[in-house]
This record gives structure tokens, sequence and C-alpha cells, in this order.
């Protein structure tokens, strides 16, 4: 089974060692894996000899009213999974002091591209996902980290965070890894009932009408918004937000080409689900 360690210096220990051997390549994760998290784990053993995996719901992310106590959590299948997908270790804080010790005050905090969308609908969000990973990248020193694309706007926002810290290590963007129905994997799918599982496809249903109607020659951000909106809403979802925006700043846009994203986040019952996608892929 592939090895884990628990404490912050034993990680920093194993991730000094490894890079004796060359580049080491960083996948963190909040765990409860699937394959999208796996697709990285792969896309890492392409670019370096050695994948250090993190699993850590990381608290300073969560607002008092989100779902950090029920966030899914399954240790030992997550192993599996990182042993199937090549991982070369994890580590899984033994408890948040390791990240967190007594006395920790010192927070990252994002600018402009971590204002709109779901920085604007989880205050401080952002600024907990900057400091974990931070700190995550100075322990591991690692020269490539990979993220998804489902959590498009974290990715630009960190990217953003090791370029103006000089922080070393290259951030990569991958895909989103969909169900065969067009949802995007993601661990809180396993909030959704039977009931509510099929209807959660409509954020796929949502790209793909905005797309269709992009293809046939619609280019006014608030009528193909307006569209995403309508599915949503129709499928019995409740629209957090549907926005046009341009994929490197985030800004809205004026008149939307096919690098144009559109970024979903709805709720189907006490579930967030988010997504986004270029109109022109
Ligand atoms: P999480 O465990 O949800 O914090 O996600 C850890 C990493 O996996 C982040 O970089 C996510 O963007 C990425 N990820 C989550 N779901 C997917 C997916 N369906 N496809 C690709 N990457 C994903």
């Amino acid at each position: 089974m592939v090895p884990v360690v628990r404490a912050s210096r034993d990680f920093r220990r194993a991730c000094q060692e490894a890079r004796v051997d060359g580049p080491l390549a960083l996948v963190p994760t909040m765990g409860f894996l699937h394959d999208g998290h796996g697709s990285l784990i792969r896309a890492g053993r392409n670019l370096a000899p050695t994948v250090a995996v993190t699993i850590f719901v990381n608290p300073t992310q969560f607002a008092p009213n989100e779902d950090l106590s029920r966030y899914p959590r399954d240790l030992e299948g997550d192993l599996r999974r990182c042993e199937e997908a090549g991982a070369s270790f994890v580590f899984a804080p033994g408890s948040p002091s390791e990240i967190y010790a007594p006395g920790f005050q010192t927070f990252v905090e994002p600018g402009p591209l971590a204002a709109p969308l779901c920085g604007g609908r989880r205050p401080g969000h952002f600024r907990g996902v900057c400091t974990v990973v931070a700190k995550l990248f100075a322990l591991s020193r690692a020269d490539v980290a990979l993220f998804g694309e489902k959590d498009y706007q974290q990715f630009l926002i960190i990217r953003r965070m090791a370029a103006d810290l000089d922080l070393g290590t290259e951030v990569i963007g991958r895909p989103i890894v969909r169900e065969p129905d067009g949802l995007a994997r993601s661990s809180r799918n396993a909030y959704l009932s039977p009931e509510e599982r099929p209807r959660a496809t409509a954020l796929w249903k949502s790209i793909l009408s905005v797309r269709e109607r992009f293809r046939s020659g619609e280019r006014d951000p608030a009528a193909l918004e307006a569209l995403a909106r309508d599915t949503l809403a129709r499928a019995g979802l409740r629209v957090d937000y549907a926005e046009l925006r341009d994929p490197n700043e985030l800004q809205p846009v004026a008149s939307p080409d096919p690098s144009t994203r559109l970024f979903l986040a709805a709720f189907l019952g006490k579930t967030r689900l988010i997504d986004n996608a270029a109109l022109g892929e």
C-alpha cells in the first residue's frame, strides 16, 4: 500500500528525500477521492518521478455555516485510489494542528481574482485555500502542482499566488473529469439523494445549451446567461450564479468568444454544485 505520513515534519522530510531523485509533483486534495483526483495523479506521473498527494479537509476554507463537519471522508478508500493512480506517498495530517499549530495567525490574502463568482458568495474561502496551499508548497517545495479546472477560479488564484510570492512551484490546470451523463465528478456528489442525482445533470445541460446558442451566433452575454439560468431553474435548481467571464482575469465580457467561460453554481436541495466550461470547446 502507498506510504502515508501523518506529521508535517515527516512530509517535509519525505519530499526532501524525493527531490534528490528528480522533480516532485504535488496533488493537494480534501480526500473522498474520485477519478477527477486520479487524473491529476496520473498527469503528475507524466511530469515527475515522484507524486505526493495531500488529503486534508482544510477548516480555514469553510465558513461557519458550511459543510466542514459533514464533509465526506474515507481514508482507506483514498489510499487505494492513490495507489491505483500511481501516487508515491500521501500526506494525511493526523489532526488540523499539524497544519495550524497553536498560535497560528498568518494568512495569504488573494487579490481581485478572488472577488467574483465563488469568492463573492463564500467570503474568506479563497483566503483559506491560498493559505493551506502556500503551506503545502512550502513544506513540499514541489516543482509542479496539479489542480483541476473543475475549480477554475481556484486554479487561477493559486497560479497567481505562486507567481506573486515566488513560491517556486509551477501550477498546472487539468481538464474536468465527468460522469458518463456529464455531471462533473465531485466529492460533494455523495450528498445527492437518488432522486436528486439525475437532476444534477442540469449544469452540464446548461453548458451544452449555451454552447449551442453561441454556435448559432448569439453574442449577447445577457441572453446566454439567461439561457443558462433558465436551464438550471427548469430542473428545479436554485441558481447561485451563471456568468460569462474571460478565462484569464475572470472579468465580465462584452462580446464572448470561444475562449470565454461559462461559470455555474447552483443548489440542488442543500448541495451546492459548480461547473464551468469554455463556450468554444
Ligand atoms: P478537492 O478534493 O475537491 O479539494 O479537489 C482537489 C483537486 O482535485 C482540485 O484541484 C480540484 O479542482 C480537483 N478536482 C476535483 N474534481 C475534479 C474533476 N471532476 N475533474 C478534475 N479535477 C477535479
